[in-house]
């Protein structure tokens, strides 16, 4: 009891406090200057979805939908007819990203690694509609990110 009034009242919480600020204060900070300096993410790290194409520009998605299967959010939604060719393709293929959990269990189902989960992680939208990403967007990533993800692929190969 006599011990705590004389804490108390030599402020000794406090000076300790002020010890642990003083102390930080002429360390080195480590604040990032984001956007200017980025901090390092995993390699495991998944982001924005991407659908990839072959090198000659066909689409690798061949609407089997395992991916829509596992999904444990159901975020995404396939449709899909035959073409001329007797190849089946998907009409609509849409990811709901309000509702992903970024698990990867569609990447890990896909039999012909055409949808992935990039390193992308600054994308925003402003209204619900906005994260709701179609087969063009979806194909639009992949388009545009394709270098990237087949390194990151092939890098991910020697795991499996
Ligand atoms: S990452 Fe998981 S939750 Fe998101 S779309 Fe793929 S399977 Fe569904
Ligand atoms: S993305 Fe892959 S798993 Fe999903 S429907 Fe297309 S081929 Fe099948």
């Amino acid at each position: 009891m006599l011990k705590n009034f004389f804490k108390t009242f030599l402020l000794v919480e406090l000076l300790k406090g002020m010890a642990l600020t003083g102390r930080h204060f002429f360390q080195r900070k480590i604040t990032v200057q984001y956007p200017d300096e980025r901090t390092p993410y995993s390699p495991r790290f998944r982001g924005l979805h991407a659908q990839r194409r072959y090198p000659n520009g066909e689409e690798r998605c061949i609407a089997c939908k395992l991916c829509e299967a596992v999904c444990p959010a159901m975020a995404i939604s396939i449709e899909s007819e035959k073409r001329d060719d007797g190849s089946r393709r998907t009409t609509r293929y849409e990811i709901d990203l309000t509702k992903c959990i970024f698990c990867g269990f569609c990447e890990e189902s896909c039999p012909v690694d055409a949808i992935v989960e990039t390193h992308i992680y600054e994308y925003h939208g402003e209204k619900r509609g906005d994260l709701y990403y179609t087969k063009p967007m979806l194909l639009a990533v992949g388009d545009k990110y394709e270098a990237e993800i087949a390194k990151a692929r092939e890098a991910d190969a020697k795991y499996r």
